[in-house]
Order: C-alpha cells, then sequence, then structure tokens
C-alpha cells in the first residue's frame, strides 16, 4: 500500500516573497549577552517585516565592537567597513552615487564622539538620507574598556577608575546641527527599539538612533551609567510608541487624547501614545530642554525625542536626477568636447 506523502506547510515570507532567512548575517562572534547582538536581531526583524529587498540595502560601519554589527544581518545586501569613525563619508558618497539605496550606518559611541566626530558633525548639518545608528555602551570594548567620550559623569570602570568628563551627547548634537529624526533608546527594549527602527527606515532625511547598548564584558557592573541595571532603573520613555506601516491595516488601540500622529513622506505614519505628559517631537528646543533635565536627574529619555518630516534632505538639495548617478553614461555626465573647449578657450 503505498504511503501518503506530506506536504510541508509554505514558509512565511513577507510582502517582497522573501523569507527572514534572508535578512540574516553571518554568526555573531560578539561576547555572549553584549547589547549590540539584541540590536541586530531588531534590524533584522524589521526590514523583514517592513518588506526591504535586502540588495537595495547598503550598510557602512567604523571601527569597534559595534561597527563588525553589520557582518551579522542582512548578508544580501551591500557592505563597506570603513577606516575609524569614517562611516559618515563613505555612506554619503555611496547615497550621493545611488540615491536609491537605502543606507544603514552602524558606529559605537567612541567612533562617532571621538575620532569620527567632525565627519558627524557634517552628516549632521548635512540631513544625508541615511540611518545613523550609534551602538553606545561608554567604553572602548575592543581595547579592553577605556572609557570613551559618551561615558556619565561619575561612571566608574571595573578598574575603579571615575570619570569626571562630561559627557557628549549625541542626540542633542544631532538635534542641534540638523538631523531630521533623532531617538534614543535601550538594546534592552524590543518593542520600542523595533517602533524607532521602522520610523527611520520610513524616514525621508537623516535618522540618528543612540542605543544604549550595554558591554557585558567591561561596563556592565555597579558604578556604570550604561549597564542592565542602570538602564532598568533610568530608563524614562517619553511615550508609548507603536509604527504603522502605510501598506498594512491600520489596528492600533487609540485612547481619546491620548495620541499624536506624525505624517511622514512615504504617507506612514508615527503614533506617540503619551504616557502622562505632553511630549512634541516637532519642538526643537523643547526636545533639548527635555534630554537636559532628565540628565541633571540621572534619567535617560527614551523614545523620539525631535522629528521634523519637511526639511529637504542633501540629496533633495543638490537637485540631483533620479537616476542613480553610478549608472548614468559617459555621455550624461560629461560635457561634449566642444563645451570643454569653449572653457578652456575663456580661461586663456
Ligand atoms: Fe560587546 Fe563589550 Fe564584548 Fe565588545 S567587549 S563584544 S562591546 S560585550
Amino acid at each position: 500500500m503505498a504511503t501518503a506523502s506530506v506536504t510541508p506547510p509554505p514558509k512565511k515570507t513577507n510582502r517582497a516573497g522573501l523569507e527572514v532567512a534572508q535578512y540574516k548575517g553571518g554568526k555573531s562572534t560578539l561576547c555572549a549577552g553584549c547589547g549590540h547582538n539584541s540590536i541586530s536581531e531588531r534590524i533584522i526583524e524589521c526590514f523583514y517585516e517592513m518588506g526591504i529587498e535586502p540588495w537595495s540595502v547598503a550598510k557602512f560601519s567604523g571601527i569597534g565592537c559595534s561597527s563588525k554589527s553589520p557582518a551579522y544581518f542582512l548578508s544580501l545586501a551591500h557592505g563597506f567597513n570603513a577606516v575609524h569613525g569614517r562611516a559618515p563619508s563613505v555612506a554619503t558618497g555611496a547615497i550621493l552615487a545611488n540615491r536609491h539605496l537605502l543606507g544603514i550606518a552602524v558606529t559605537g559611541d567612541g567612533d562617532t564622539a571621538s575620532i569620527g566626530i567632525g565627519q558627524f558633525m557634517h552628516l549632521l548639518r548635512r540631513n544625508v538620507p541615511l540611518i545613523y545608528l550609534i551602538e553606545n555602551n561608554g567604553v572602548y570594548g575592543l581595547t579592553k574598556g577605556q572609557f570613551s567620550a559618551t561615558a556619565g559623569v561619575g561612571s566608574r570602570l571595573k578598574t575603579g577608575v571615575v570619570n569626571e568628563l562630561e559627557p557628549i551627547d549625541c542626540c542633542v548634537e544631532a538635534i542641534t546641527l540638523g538631523a531630521t529624526l533623532v531617538a534614543r533608546s535601550f538594546s534592552g527594549d524590543k518593542r520600542q527599539l523595533q517602533a524607532i527602527l521602522k520610523t527611520a527606515i520610513a524616514h525621508k532625511g537623516l535618522s540618528v538612533i543612540d542605543v544604549i547598548s550595554p558591554c557585558v564584558t567591561f561596563n556592565d557592573h555597579e558604578g556604570s551609567t550604561k549597564s542592565y541595571a542602570y538602564m532598568k532603573e533610568h530608563d524614562a520613555p517619553l511615550h508609548e510608541l507603536d509604527f504603522v506601516p502605510a501598506y498594512a491595516e491600520i489596528a492600533v488601540e487609540i485612547e481619546e487624547g491620548e495620541t499624536r500622529a506624525v505624517e511622514l513622506h512615504d504617507g506612514s505614519r508615527l503614533l506617540l501614545k503619551k504616557l502622562g505628559r505632553d511630549y512634541d517631537p516637532s519642538d526643537k528646543l523643547g526636545a533639548l530642554r527635555t534630554v537636559h533635565e532628565a540628565g541633571q536627574q540621572g534619567q535617560v529619555v527614551t523614545g523620539v525625542l525631535y522629528l521634523d518630516a519637511s526639511r529637504k534632505h542633501f540629496i533633495d538639495l543638490l537637485n540631483l536626477v533620479d537616476e542613480p548617478l553610478a549608472t548614468l553614461p559617459k555621455s550624461r555626465v560629461r560635457p561634449p568636447r566642444e563645451a570643454l573647449d569653449q572653457i578652456m578657450a575663456e580661461l586663456r
């Protein structure tokens, strides 16, 4: 008697017809429990759920534990591992050459707030359309845990050394200098980080996301202001955050008077559900005041701190043609011989 064959259930795919496995990367070589691994998982989930084709994405990084992360997600994407702190200029060039790429740079606090701070500043003022994610643990994990420029005053190393220098707050710099989406989160807050990442994927401009991501090897002890224990005690979410893509049926519970909707360029909406306080992410000065006041109280405010969906980004300001510069034929990017001859004649 013939045995009935069992048909395996169809594999789950997203709206691009891809399985989640196609969004993964190599096996992580970071320490077990490192916050950076949680962030890579969120990136995989969000790009899969948003149906972004991995080959339309370009990943950038610099040097440090954080900068190894792009190897652990979206292996079908383009990728460039730059030298220390230089991800912003490499990403700017790549996005200029092909404006259709969705860029994501993953850097660390050393990469961004120390050696690459000059590059970071110019990325901000240009509002380059890019997701710029800072995996912030307050130490140089790759070189055995010295303080970085984002370490809080009074935080202590395992060796007992106390930091007395004021930290650089990457979100304050980002709001001040021109990033149009600025958010802070915690690697252990899955739901909030997902909502922020999805918002950044839909945003047409520079998204700076500062994620407190504890270094379990060198900075996860009593006395650290970037540890799991500290964040669990001092994390102050600004709002309950949810993201509703334009292509999905809107099915969220909205309590009257408690939700503010922000329209993004692609028609998607960001819903900010306020928990007892009236927070307006379009108020630039209010955002700066909120971060400063929280810092003075030893709190880390998380959520979307600032959003400006109206300002033109760098590529639009340059009035580039829609077609990627990288694929234009020479005949369309080089002036004809006669035009060059005329310029030379005028200069003689
Ligand atoms: Fe992560 Fe710290 Fe290990 Fe580096 S040293 S991989 S930052 S836990």
